[in-house]
Protein backbone atom coordinates (compact mmCIF):
# COMPACT_ATOMS: atom_id res chain seq x y z
CA UNK A 1 0.00 0.00 0.00
CA UNK A 2 1.37 3.82 -1.29
CA UNK A 3 4.83 1.96 -1.42
CA UNK A 4 5.86 4.22 -4.23
CA UNK A 5 4.60 7.20 -2.44
CA UNK A 6 6.07 6.26 0.65
CA UNK A 7 9.75 5.59 -0.76
CA UNK A 8 9.40 9.05 -2.38
CA UNK A 9 8.43 10.99 0.54
CA UNK A 10 10.80 9.33 3.21
CA UNK A 11 13.36 9.59 0.74
CA UNK A 12 12.84 13.64 0.69
CA UNK A 13 13.71 13.90 4.04
CA UNK A 14 17.46 12.22 3.44
CA UNK A 15 18.82 15.12 2.43
CA UNK A 16 17.60 16.98 5.59
CA UNK A 17 18.69 14.32 8.11
CA UNK A 18 22.43 15.06 9.94
CA UNK A 19 21.98 18.65 9.39
CA UNK A 20 22.46 20.65 12.65
CA UNK A 21 20.81 23.51 10.64
CA UNK A 22 18.52 23.72 7.85
CA UNK A 23 18.15 27.01 5.24
CA UNK A 24 14.93 27.38 3.32
CA UNK A 25 16.25 26.34 0.38
CA UNK A 26 17.44 22.65 2.26
CA UNK A 27 13.27 22.60 3.32
CA UNK A 28 12.26 24.12 -0.29
CA UNK A 29 13.95 21.13 -1.93
CA UNK A 30 12.52 18.86 0.44
CA UNK A 31 9.36 20.26 -0.65
CA UNK A 32 9.62 19.63 -4.50
CA UNK A 33 10.40 16.43 -3.98
CA UNK A 34 7.02 15.91 -1.94
CA UNK A 35 5.06 17.90 -4.29
CA UNK A 36 6.30 15.38 -7.12
CA UNK A 37 5.42 12.61 -4.62
CA UNK A 38 1.96 13.56 -4.38
CA UNK A 39 1.39 14.45 -8.16
CA UNK A 40 2.64 11.10 -9.31
CA UNK A 41 0.47 9.26 -6.94
CA UNK A 42 -2.56 10.78 -8.51
CA UNK A 43 -3.78 13.40 -5.57
CA UNK A 44 -5.38 15.97 -6.55
CA UNK A 45 -3.79 19.46 -7.64
CA UNK A 46 -5.60 21.62 -5.09
CA UNK A 47 -4.96 18.92 -2.08
CA UNK A 48 -0.91 19.05 -3.21
CA UNK A 49 -0.68 23.23 -3.36
CA UNK A 50 -2.58 22.83 -0.21
CA UNK A 51 -0.41 20.64 1.43
CA UNK A 52 2.98 21.83 0.69
CA UNK A 53 2.29 25.33 0.92
CA UNK A 54 0.90 24.68 4.62
CA UNK A 55 3.98 22.68 5.08
CA UNK A 56 6.37 25.24 3.90
CA UNK A 57 4.94 27.87 6.03
CA UNK A 58 5.43 25.91 8.99
CA UNK A 59 8.73 24.56 8.30
CA UNK A 60 10.00 28.07 7.82
CA UNK A 61 8.56 29.00 10.86
CA UNK A 62 10.17 26.27 12.74
CA UNK A 63 13.18 27.23 11.38
CA UNK A 64 13.31 30.42 12.48
CA UNK A 65 12.52 29.23 15.61
CA UNK A 66 16.14 27.68 16.00
CA UNK A 67 14.46 24.07 16.58
CA UNK A 68 16.73 21.66 18.54
CA UNK A 69 16.44 18.80 15.27
CA UNK A 70 15.04 21.18 12.61
CA UNK A 71 14.68 17.92 10.17
CA UNK A 72 12.90 16.44 12.99
CA UNK A 73 10.60 19.32 12.81
CA UNK A 74 10.19 18.93 9.40
CA UNK A 75 9.04 15.66 9.32
CA UNK A 76 6.90 15.87 12.41
CA UNK A 77 4.88 19.02 10.03
CA UNK A 78 4.74 16.76 7.39
CA UNK A 79 3.31 13.76 9.58
CA UNK A 80 0.73 15.90 10.79
CA UNK A 81 0.03 17.71 7.74
CA UNK A 82 -0.43 14.36 6.01
CA UNK A 83 -2.87 13.03 9.39
CA UNK A 84 -5.01 16.47 8.73
CA UNK A 85 -5.66 15.91 4.65
CA UNK A 86 -6.58 12.50 5.60
CA UNK A 87 -9.18 13.38 7.81
CA UNK A 88 -7.46 14.17 11.32
CA UNK A 89 -9.54 12.38 13.87
CA UNK A 90 -11.65 9.50 13.38
CA UNK A 91 -15.06 9.86 13.19
CA UNK A 92 -17.61 7.22 14.57
CA UNK A 93 -20.27 5.98 13.15
CA UNK A 94 -24.12 7.68 13.34
CA UNK A 95 -26.09 5.58 15.15
CA UNK A 96 -29.84 6.24 15.34
CA UNK A 97 -31.56 7.76 18.48
CA UNK A 98 -34.35 5.01 17.66
CA UNK A 99 -32.69 1.90 16.25
CA UNK A 100 -32.97 0.70 12.79
CA UNK A 101 -29.67 2.58 11.77
CA UNK A 102 -29.81 3.06 7.95
CA UNK A 103 -26.86 2.74 5.98
CA UNK A 104 -26.65 3.27 2.48
CA UNK A 105 -24.00 2.29 -0.03
CA UNK A 106 -23.31 4.26 -2.89
CA UNK A 107 -20.50 3.72 -5.26
CA UNK A 108 -19.41 2.62 -9.20
CA UNK A 109 -20.42 -0.50 -10.40
CA UNK A 110 -17.27 -2.88 -9.03
CA UNK A 111 -16.33 -0.35 -6.25
CA UNK A 112 -16.76 -2.97 -3.65
CA UNK A 113 -20.07 -1.95 -2.45
CA UNK A 114 -21.31 -5.66 -1.99
CA UNK A 115 -18.37 -6.79 -0.59
CA UNK A 116 -18.24 -3.86 1.36
CA UNK A 117 -22.05 -4.51 2.87
CA UNK A 118 -20.79 -8.39 4.38
CA UNK A 119 -17.50 -6.79 6.05
CA UNK A 120 -19.36 -4.00 7.79
CA UNK A 121 -22.52 -6.71 8.30
CA UNK A 122 -19.85 -8.71 10.02
CA UNK A 123 -17.94 -5.80 11.67
CA UNK A 124 -21.11 -4.52 13.48
CA UNK A 125 -22.45 -8.13 14.29
CA UNK A 126 -19.21 -8.53 16.44
CA UNK A 127 -20.58 -5.65 18.36
CA UNK A 128 -23.52 -7.32 19.22
CA UNK A 129 -25.64 -5.16 16.47
CA UNK A 130 -28.41 -7.28 14.90
CA UNK A 131 -28.02 -6.20 11.01
CA UNK A 132 -29.85 -6.61 8.23
CA UNK A 133 -28.71 -6.69 4.77
CA UNK A 134 -30.83 -5.18 1.83
CA UNK A 135 -30.71 -5.67 -1.98
CA UNK A 136 -31.57 -2.63 -3.35
CA UNK A 137 -28.73 -3.61 -6.51
CA UNK A 138 -31.06 -4.95 -9.26
CA UNK A 139 -28.68 -3.77 -11.91
CA UNK A 140 -26.40 -6.06 -11.97
CA UNK A 141 -26.94 -9.25 -12.64
CA UNK A 142 -26.40 -11.68 -10.12
CA UNK A 143 -25.61 -8.88 -7.50
CA UNK A 144 -28.96 -9.95 -5.29
CA UNK A 145 -27.31 -13.42 -5.24
CA UNK A 146 -23.84 -11.88 -3.91
CA UNK A 147 -25.02 -10.46 -1.11
CA UNK A 148 -26.94 -13.59 -0.16
CA UNK A 149 -23.72 -15.36 -0.08
CA UNK A 150 -21.88 -12.36 1.54
CA UNK A 151 -24.54 -12.22 4.16
CA UNK A 152 -24.46 -16.05 4.96
CA UNK A 153 -21.15 -15.35 5.20
CA UNK A 154 -20.92 -12.49 7.55
CA UNK A 155 -23.61 -14.21 9.52
CA UNK A 156 -26.09 -11.65 9.09
CA UNK A 157 -29.53 -11.75 7.33
CA UNK A 158 -30.62 -10.41 3.58
CA UNK A 159 -33.73 -8.91 2.82
CA UNK A 160 -34.42 -9.47 -0.97
CA UNK A 161 -36.79 -9.55 -3.50
CA UNK A 162 -38.88 -12.49 -4.43
CA UNK A 163 -36.73 -14.30 -7.40
CA UNK A 164 -38.31 -14.69 -10.96
CA UNK A 165 -40.29 -11.00 -9.59
CA UNK A 166 -37.99 -9.19 -13.07
CA UNK A 167 -36.22 -6.16 -12.54
CA UNK A 168 -38.47 -4.90 -9.63
CA UNK A 169 -38.04 -1.42 -7.88
CA UNK A 170 -34.93 -1.04 -6.09
CA UNK A 171 -36.68 2.12 -4.64
CA UNK A 172 -39.81 -0.49 -3.28
CA UNK A 173 -37.21 -3.24 -1.98
CA UNK A 174 -34.85 -0.24 -0.04
CA UNK A 175 -38.16 0.69 1.36
CA UNK A 176 -39.88 -2.68 2.39
CA UNK A 177 -36.28 -3.50 3.80
CA UNK A 178 -36.06 -0.90 6.16
CA UNK A 179 -39.44 -1.69 6.98
CA UNK A 180 -39.02 -4.98 7.71
CA UNK A 181 -36.38 -4.24 9.65
CA UNK A 182 -38.02 -2.21 11.94
CA UNK A 183 -40.33 -4.65 12.62
CA UNK A 184 -37.53 -7.05 13.45
CA UNK A 185 -35.81 -5.17 15.85
CA UNK A 186 -32.75 -5.07 13.53
CA UNK A 187 -30.17 -2.29 15.15
CA UNK A 188 -28.68 -2.07 11.77
CA UNK A 189 -29.51 -1.44 8.29
CA UNK A 190 -27.35 -1.54 5.37
CA UNK A 191 -28.73 -1.23 2.01
CA UNK A 192 -26.77 -1.97 -1.00
CA UNK A 193 -27.71 -0.07 -4.13
CA UNK A 194 -26.51 -0.17 -8.00
CA UNK A 195 -23.52 1.42 -9.54
CA UNK A 196 -22.72 2.04 -13.10
CA UNK A 197 -19.74 1.43 -14.47
CA UNK A 198 -19.43 5.43 -15.00
CA UNK A 199 -21.62 7.98 -13.54
CA UNK A 200 -24.68 9.06 -15.35
CA UNK A 201 -27.89 10.69 -14.16
CA UNK A 202 -30.16 7.89 -14.08
CA UNK A 203 -27.90 6.09 -11.52
CA UNK A 204 -27.85 9.23 -9.51
CA UNK A 205 -31.63 9.38 -9.19
CA UNK A 206 -32.27 5.95 -8.22
CA UNK A 207 -30.48 6.04 -5.58
CA UNK A 208 -31.34 9.89 -4.93
CA UNK A 209 -34.87 8.40 -4.78
CA UNK A 210 -33.66 5.25 -2.42
CA UNK A 211 -32.27 7.93 -0.53
CA UNK A 212 -35.53 9.68 0.36
CA UNK A 213 -37.00 6.60 0.89
CA UNK A 214 -34.85 5.27 3.54
CA UNK A 215 -33.83 8.63 5.02
CA UNK A 216 -30.51 6.84 6.04
CA UNK A 217 -28.16 7.78 9.19
CA UNK A 218 -24.85 7.56 6.94
CA UNK A 219 -24.64 7.40 3.72
CA UNK A 220 -21.57 5.89 2.67
CA UNK A 221 -19.87 6.10 -0.74
CA UNK A 222 -17.52 3.18 -1.61
CA UNK A 223 -14.57 4.76 -3.30
CA UNK A 224 -11.74 1.97 -5.58
CA UNK A 225 -8.64 2.78 -4.67
CA UNK A 226 -7.33 1.93 -7.45
CA UNK A 227 -9.02 4.04 -10.02
CA UNK A 228 -6.57 6.65 -9.56
CA UNK A 229 -7.11 10.22 -10.99
CA UNK A 230 -10.95 9.36 -11.59
CA UNK A 231 -11.50 9.36 -8.06
CA UNK A 232 -11.56 13.02 -7.78
CA UNK A 233 -14.46 13.70 -10.32
CA UNK A 234 -16.21 10.39 -9.07
CA UNK A 235 -16.26 11.58 -5.73
CA UNK A 236 -17.31 14.98 -6.55
CA UNK A 237 -20.09 13.92 -8.88
CA UNK A 238 -21.44 11.26 -6.04
CA UNK A 239 -21.21 14.28 -3.19
CA UNK A 240 -23.29 16.48 -6.16
CA UNK A 241 -25.75 13.95 -6.95
CA UNK A 242 -26.34 12.14 -4.34
CA UNK A 243 -24.49 13.40 -1.16
CA UNK A 244 -22.68 11.34 1.10
CA UNK A 245 -21.70 11.18 4.97
CA UNK A 246 -18.50 9.25 5.26
CA UNK A 247 -16.16 7.75 2.45
CA UNK A 248 -14.92 3.72 2.80
CA UNK A 249 -11.87 3.34 0.52
CA UNK A 250 -11.95 0.10 -0.90
CA UNK A 251 -8.80 -2.13 -2.77
CA UNK A 252 -6.18 -0.73 -0.57
CA UNK A 253 -4.37 -3.91 -0.70
CA UNK A 254 -3.63 -2.91 -4.42
CA UNK A 255 -0.68 -1.19 -5.41
CA UNK A 256 -2.92 1.96 -4.75
CA UNK A 257 -0.75 4.89 -5.57
CA UNK A 258 -2.78 7.15 -2.55
CA UNK A 259 -4.29 9.63 -4.72
CA UNK A 260 -7.56 8.56 -4.18
CA UNK A 261 -6.78 8.51 -0.13
CA UNK A 262 -5.32 11.12 0.18
CA UNK A 263 -7.57 13.59 -2.38
CA UNK A 264 -10.90 12.43 -1.39
CA UNK A 265 -11.51 13.99 1.95
CA UNK A 266 -9.55 17.23 0.30
CA UNK A 267 -11.76 17.56 -2.14
CA UNK A 268 -15.06 16.56 -1.04
CA UNK A 269 -14.80 17.57 2.68
CA UNK A 270 -16.14 14.20 4.09
CA UNK A 271 -14.18 11.61 5.97
CA UNK A 272 -13.07 8.72 5.51
CA UNK A 273 -14.29 5.99 8.18
CA UNK A 274 -13.22 2.70 6.52
CA UNK A 275 -10.99 1.07 4.88
CA UNK A 276 -11.32 -1.93 2.73
CA UNK A 277 -8.32 -4.43 2.00
CA UNK A 278 -8.97 -7.48 0.77
CA UNK A 279 -11.51 -9.40 -1.02
CA UNK A 280 -12.24 -11.71 2.32
CA UNK A 281 -14.86 -10.23 5.09
CA UNK A 282 -12.18 -9.76 7.68
CA UNK A 283 -10.27 -7.47 5.00
CA UNK A 284 -11.64 -4.28 6.59
CA UNK A 285 -10.47 -1.89 9.14
CA UNK A 286 -11.47 1.56 10.68
CA UNK A 287 -9.81 4.31 8.72
CA UNK A 288 -6.89 5.85 11.27
CA UNK A 289 -5.30 8.70 9.53
CA UNK A 290 -2.95 9.06 11.94
CA UNK A 291 -2.14 5.34 11.31
CA UNK A 292 -2.04 6.12 7.76
CA UNK A 293 0.05 8.70 7.67
CA UNK A 294 2.74 6.39 9.85
CA UNK A 295 2.67 4.25 6.93
CA UNK A 296 2.96 6.53 3.99
CA UNK A 297 6.16 7.93 6.50
CA UNK A 298 7.28 4.32 7.62
CA UNK A 299 8.09 5.80 10.73
CA UNK A 300 6.25 3.13 13.32
CA UNK A 301 4.58 5.56 16.31
CA UNK A 302 7.91 7.66 16.09
CA UNK A 303 5.89 10.93 16.41
CA UNK A 304 4.60 10.03 20.21
CA UNK A 305 8.28 8.78 20.88
CA UNK A 306 9.46 12.61 20.00
CA UNK A 307 6.40 13.89 21.84
CA UNK A 308 7.30 12.16 25.15
CA UNK A 309 11.28 12.71 24.51
CA UNK A 310 10.20 16.55 24.31
CA UNK A 311 8.39 16.41 27.25
CA UNK A 312 10.81 14.65 29.43
CA UNK A 313 13.71 16.57 28.09
CA UNK A 314 14.58 20.69 28.43
CA UNK A 315 16.36 21.60 25.23
CA UNK A 316 19.92 22.91 27.28
CA UNK A 317 19.62 19.14 28.82
CA UNK A 318 19.56 17.53 25.19
CA UNK A 319 22.15 19.50 23.76
CA UNK A 320 24.61 18.80 26.41
CA UNK A 321 24.05 15.02 26.53
CA UNK A 322 24.19 14.96 22.93
CA UNK A 323 27.62 16.92 23.01
CA UNK A 324 29.01 14.68 25.69
CA UNK A 325 27.96 11.54 23.09
CA UNK A 326 30.06 13.52 20.63
CA UNK A 327 33.14 13.66 22.51
CA UNK A 328 33.01 10.40 24.16
CA UNK A 329 32.69 11.86 27.81
CA UNK A 330 29.49 10.63 28.31
CA UNK A 331 29.81 8.92 32.14
CA UNK A 332 28.12 6.45 34.07
CA UNK A 333 26.39 9.66 36.14
CA UNK A 334 25.37 10.97 32.87
CA UNK A 335 23.78 7.71 31.77
CA UNK A 336 22.02 7.27 35.12
CA UNK A 337 20.39 10.72 34.80
CA UNK A 338 19.42 9.24 31.09
CA UNK A 339 18.23 6.24 32.82
CA UNK A 340 15.62 8.60 35.18
CA UNK A 341 15.04 10.51 31.94
CA UNK A 342 13.47 7.91 29.99
CA UNK A 343 11.52 6.63 32.56
CA UNK A 344 9.94 9.51 32.49
CA UNK A 345 8.87 8.97 29.01
CA UNK A 346 7.03 5.50 30.38
CA UNK A 347 7.55 1.93 29.57
CA UNK A 348 10.59 1.12 27.85
CA UNK A 349 9.09 -1.79 26.15
CA UNK A 350 6.41 0.43 24.78
CA UNK A 351 8.66 2.54 23.57
CA UNK A 352 10.67 0.34 21.76
CA UNK A 353 7.34 -0.51 20.37
CA UNK A 354 7.45 2.75 19.20
CA UNK A 355 10.41 2.57 16.80
CA UNK A 356 10.68 2.47 13.18
CA UNK A 357 11.41 -1.25 11.94
CA UNK A 358 10.98 -2.58 15.49
CA UNK A 359 8.64 -5.35 14.13
CA UNK A 360 11.08 -7.57 13.21
CA UNK A 361 11.68 -8.23 16.63
CA UNK A 362 8.44 -8.48 18.17
CA UNK A 363 9.42 -11.78 20.38
CA UNK A 364 12.30 -10.46 21.61
CA UNK A 365 10.27 -6.84 22.49
CA UNK A 366 7.60 -9.20 24.05
CA UNK A 367 10.99 -11.26 26.71
CA UNK A 368 11.92 -7.32 27.92
CA UNK A 369 11.69 -7.24 31.37
CA UNK A 370 11.31 -3.60 33.03
CA UNK A 371 12.61 -4.66 36.33
CA UNK A 372 16.95 -5.02 34.23
CA UNK A 373 16.48 -0.82 34.38
CA UNK A 374 16.17 -1.39 38.34
CA UNK A 375 19.17 -3.51 38.43
CA UNK A 376 21.46 -1.41 36.05
CA UNK A 377 20.11 1.83 38.60
CA UNK A 378 20.57 0.01 41.42
CA UNK A 379 24.40 -1.56 40.08
CA UNK A 380 25.77 2.54 39.46
CA UNK A 381 24.24 3.99 42.51
CA UNK A 382 26.85 1.20 44.33
CA UNK A 383 29.45 3.11 42.57
CA UNK A 384 31.41 5.68 44.01
CA UNK A 385 31.37 9.44 42.12
CA UNK A 386 34.99 8.98 40.97
CA UNK A 387 34.23 4.97 40.13
CA UNK A 388 31.24 6.32 37.61
CA UNK A 389 33.57 9.09 36.80
CA UNK A 390 36.09 6.47 35.66
CA UNK A 391 35.05 3.32 34.63
CA UNK A 392 38.59 2.02 34.49
CA UNK A 393 39.48 2.08 37.54
CA UNK A 394 37.15 -0.67 38.29
CA UNK A 395 39.21 -3.38 39.38
CA UNK A 396 38.11 -7.06 40.82
CA UNK A 397 37.61 -6.09 44.01
CA UNK A 398 35.86 -2.88 43.27
CA UNK A 399 33.53 -4.70 41.10
CA UNK A 400 32.91 -7.14 43.73
CA UNK A 401 31.69 -4.82 46.43
CA UNK A 402 29.69 -3.05 43.98
CA UNK A 403 27.61 -6.08 43.34
CA UNK A 404 27.69 -6.99 47.28
CA UNK A 405 26.14 -3.58 47.42
CA UNK A 406 23.36 -3.77 44.48
CA UNK A 407 22.23 -7.41 45.08
CA UNK A 408 23.82 -8.81 41.82
CA UNK A 409 26.48 -10.92 40.67
CA UNK A 410 30.16 -9.64 39.39
CA UNK A 411 29.08 -11.32 35.47
CA UNK A 412 26.30 -8.71 35.83
CA UNK A 413 28.67 -5.93 37.12
CA UNK A 414 31.14 -6.88 34.04
CA UNK A 415 28.30 -7.29 31.66
CA UNK A 416 26.95 -3.42 32.17
CA UNK A 417 30.65 -2.16 31.85
CA UNK A 418 30.69 -3.82 28.81
CA UNK A 419 27.94 -2.37 27.55
CA UNK A 420 28.40 0.77 28.66
CA UNK A 421 31.29 1.17 26.77
CA UNK A 422 30.58 -0.49 23.55
CA UNK A 423 27.46 2.16 23.95
CA UNK A 424 29.62 4.60 24.25
CA UNK A 425 31.28 4.23 21.15
CA UNK A 426 28.64 3.17 19.05
CA UNK A 427 26.64 6.92 19.98
CA UNK A 428 29.86 8.61 19.53
CA UNK A 429 29.95 7.15 15.87
CA UNK A 430 26.04 7.48 15.95
CA UNK A 431 26.69 11.37 16.27
CA UNK A 432 29.86 11.69 13.78
CA UNK A 433 27.61 10.47 10.96
CA UNK A 434 24.75 11.60 11.78
CA UNK A 435 23.31 8.27 11.54
CA UNK A 436 20.45 6.47 13.94
CA UNK A 437 16.85 5.42 13.12
CA UNK A 438 16.02 5.92 9.73
CA UNK A 439 14.22 9.37 9.44
CA UNK A 440 15.08 9.97 12.61
CA UNK A 441 18.09 12.68 12.53
CA UNK A 442 20.16 11.49 16.05
CA UNK A 443 17.48 11.29 18.78
CA UNK A 444 18.63 12.45 21.83
P1 LIG B 1 -19.93 -3.58 -6.27
O1 LIG B 1 -20.24 -3.67 -7.72
O2 LIG B 1 -19.65 -2.19 -5.86
O3 LIG B 1 -20.94 -4.23 -5.39
O4 LIG B 1 -18.54 -4.34 -6.07
P2 LIG B 1 -18.24 -5.79 -5.49
O5 LIG B 1 -18.46 -5.82 -4.05
O6 LIG B 1 -18.97 -6.81 -6.31
O7 LIG B 1 -16.67 -5.88 -5.77
C1 LIG B 1 -16.13 -5.91 -7.06
C2 LIG B 1 -14.87 -6.77 -7.07
O8 LIG B 1 -13.89 -6.19 -6.24
C3 LIG B 1 -15.12 -8.16 -6.51
O9 LIG B 1 -14.38 -9.07 -7.29
C4 LIG B 1 -14.57 -8.08 -5.10
O10 LIG B 1 -14.10 -9.32 -4.67
C5 LIG B 1 -13.45 -7.10 -5.28
N1 LIG B 1 -13.18 -6.35 -4.05
C6 LIG B 1 -14.03 -5.67 -3.26
N2 LIG B 1 -13.38 -5.06 -2.25
C7 LIG B 1 -12.06 -5.36 -2.40
C8 LIG B 1 -10.88 -5.03 -1.67
O11 LIG B 1 -10.87 -4.30 -0.67
N3 LIG B 1 -9.70 -5.54 -2.14
C9 LIG B 1 -9.66 -6.34 -3.24
N4 LIG B 1 -8.46 -6.77 -3.64
N5 LIG B 1 -10.75 -6.64 -3.95
C10 LIG B 1 -11.95 -6.19 -3.55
Amino acid sequence: MFASLSDRITGSFKQLRGKGRLSEADVDGTIREIRRALLEADVALPVVRQFTASVREKSVSALSSQALNPAQQVIKIVNDELVEVLGGDTRELNFASRPPTVIMLAGLQGAGKTTLAGKLGLWLREQDNKVLLVASDLQRPNAVNQLQIVGERAGVDVWAPEPGNGVGDPVQVARSGVEHGRQNHYNVVIVDTAGRLGVDEEMMEQARNIRDAVNPNETLFVLDAMIGQDAVQTSIAFRDGVGFTGVVLSKLDGDARGGAALSVRGVTGVPVLFASTGEKLEDFERFHADRMASRILDMGDVLTLIEQAQKAYDEKEAEDLAEKMAEGTFTLNDFLAQLQQVRKMGSMKKMLGMMPGMGQFRDQLENFDEREIDRVEAIIRSMTPQERRDPKILNGSRRLRIAKGSGSTVQEVNSLMDRFEKAKTMMQHMSKTGGGAPGMGSLP
